[in-house]
């Protein structure tokens, strides 16, 4: 078993191929760093062409027996995998730290979430379930099942790597696929472990690959004929060109983009619960979450508590990934806090107020850190760019509107729909909201409401393209090909005549 982190990080990141971790031939490595001091830590290489395409060869030969690998087969190794996952957990999230910045619980939980994906693909018999009618004519019945569809490809972003490799490996191959995952770049050390355990699961050579890379190999797999279905998550214009480009390649695609997430404030809610929960679900994560709240809708004499929520936002403040006491990490890379710096920057040249400005941020120890400070804007209007933008920091908008019409329409004339919420004491305002709302996953008095692997991630509009959504049921049928059966038996075939006993010896 290969153990590259027995002597702590490893210098460079592997590929998986046939079942075998090499090192890449490639002249292109890119360095890993770790947001908060800068060191490089580890370095990823950009696959050679020959290396993607023997990942193919290989995810295809693979295919040809793991297909037919009997359900409960394929159940075990998941729950196999499940138990070593929860046996390294800490382990995990440590790596997951170091390259991402996320604070150990935050770690911890970008883990557990992946492992509750494992455990729902541990039910895959269930799961994989087809449909039955007797008699859809005399004699006659039909029935279906549903089938893998082959080699299946997955792009995952930095943000989450060890909860979205896992929203996509365990079930595609658990359902009979076999499957390239191509990382984030950023992070590629957490999925690589991710990868070490399912191997210690009992996973046959093959059934998996990993390369590692960006445009140039994630287009060599989008183009590719035997590929046959590809899973993306990241920001908006890969999503459009992963989703553009595999569909013109007749191939089945879900690409899961970036978000705007609003969470409505109605004056009858409980205030305490409002301010701990915008602290929380708008500045943990330093916002580097598709489900982040960034903007807060405050309706009518809810926006008194504005001054209460600066209050508690300036008390938190960021720190490194094992500084117990900090309430987030940094931002991935310094482009990335250039990028939040520069949207700041912009709302207060476009008229919205900076009642907490995050931008001087200065962590003690840690002088080269990508550091945002939590940041409020009030007075955001529908057109400026703050609002407009996916910015992916720890920056709160705040709109204040009369009703919760306005809210509501206000929020339906935004092109994202991943997430929102609403805070109320009213069950009349909450089931309008929830039945007015175009957005695909809704939180009531719920900050950040993430559905359980039961369910599906179900983003809407701009936030995804594709049909067929990450996990719950929704995830087998997209990594699976359904097949109708409409069988008829004679009777008179029944050897001795249709009303005779029959005789089997
Ligand atoms: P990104 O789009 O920069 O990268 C995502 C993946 O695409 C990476 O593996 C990267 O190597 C690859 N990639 C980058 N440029 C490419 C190109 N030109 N062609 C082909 N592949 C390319 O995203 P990111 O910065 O890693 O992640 C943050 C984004 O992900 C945010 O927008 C966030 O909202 C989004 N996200 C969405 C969800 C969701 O469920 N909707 C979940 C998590 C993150």
């Amino acid at each position: 078993m290969t153990q590259h982190f027995a002597n702590g990080l490893p210098k460079r990141v592997p590929l998986f191929i046939e079942g075998e971790w090499t090192q890449s031939e490639s002249s292109q490595w890119i360095p890993v760093t770790n947001p908060a001091t800068q060191e490089v830590i580890t370095e990823a290489p950009c696959a050679t062409e020959a290396e993607v395409e023997r990942a193919v060869a290989s995810a295809k030969a693979a295919f040809a027996s793991w297909k037919d690998v009997a359900v409960p087969v394929r159940a075990r190794i998941m729950l196999q995998y499940q138990h070593l996952l929860k046996q390294h957990h800490d382990e995990i999230a440590t790596i997951l730290a170091q390259e991402t910045g996320k604070t150990f619980d935050d770690a911890k939980g970008d883990v557990w979430r992946g492992i509750e994906v494992v455990e729902h693909a541990c039910n895959i018999a269930s799961l994989m379930m087809g449909e039955t009618v007797e008699n859809v004519a005399r004699t006659i019945d039909c029935y279906s099942y549903t089938q893998p569809l082959g080699v299946c490809f997955g792009i995952t972003p930095f943000n989450f790597p060890a909860m979205i490799p896992l929203w996509m490996f365990p079930l595609a191959i658990a359902c009979g696929n076999t499957f390239i995952l191509k990382p984030s770049e950023q992070d590629p050390l957490t999925p690589t472990r991710l990868v070490e355990l399912f191997e210690q699961a009992g996973a046959p050579k093959g059934v998996l690959q990993v390369i590692h890379g960006g445009k140039d190999q994630v287009n060599q797999l989008l183009t590719h004929p035997e590929v046959k279905a590809v899973s993306f998550v990241g920001s908006v214009p890969v999503g459009e060109h992963v989703y553009r480009t595999a569909t013109q390649h007749l191939k089945r695609a879900q690409c899961f983009a970036g978000a705007k997430n609003h969470m409505v404030v109605m004056p009858d809610a409980n205030k305490q619960q409002v301010i701990n929960n915008l602290v929380g679900a708008g500045f943990g994560a330093a916002g580097q979450r598709c489900m982040a709240i960034s903007v807060a809708v405050m309706v009518g004499e809810s926006k008194e508590w504005v001054d209460d929520l600066k209050i508690a936002a300036s008390k938190i403040r960021p720190g490194a990934w094992d500084d117990k006491d900090a309430a987030y990490g940094p931002q991935i890379s310094p482009q990335a806090r250039d990028r939040v710096l520069a949207f700041i920057e912009k709302g207060k040249q476009e008229g919205a107020n900076c009642i907490l400005d995050g931008s001087d941020c200065v962590v003690e120890g840690f002088p080269d850190g990508n550091w945002v400070g939590p940041t409020i804007f009030t007075d955001v209007t529908t057109d400026m760019e703050i609002y407009k933008n996916e910015i992916f920091g720890p920056v709160l908008c705040i709109i204040t509107v009369d009703t919760l019409d306005e809210a509501i329409a206000l929020i339906n004339a935004c092109p994202f729909g991943n997430g929102t919420s609403i805070f109320t004491a009213s069950g009349a305002c909450a089931r309008k909201y929830q039945h007015e709302i175009l957005v695909g996953q809704v939180g009531i008095n719920v900050p950040v409401p993430v559905p359980l692997p039961f369910f599906s991630f179900t983003g809407w509009r701009a936030s995804f393209y594709g049909d067929q959504h990450a996990y719950g049921k929704q995830a087998v049928r997209f990594y699976t090909e359904t097949k109708t059966v409409t069988a008829r038996w004679f009777d008179e075939d029944i050897p001795g005549g249709p009303n005779m006993t029959i005789n089997l010896k």
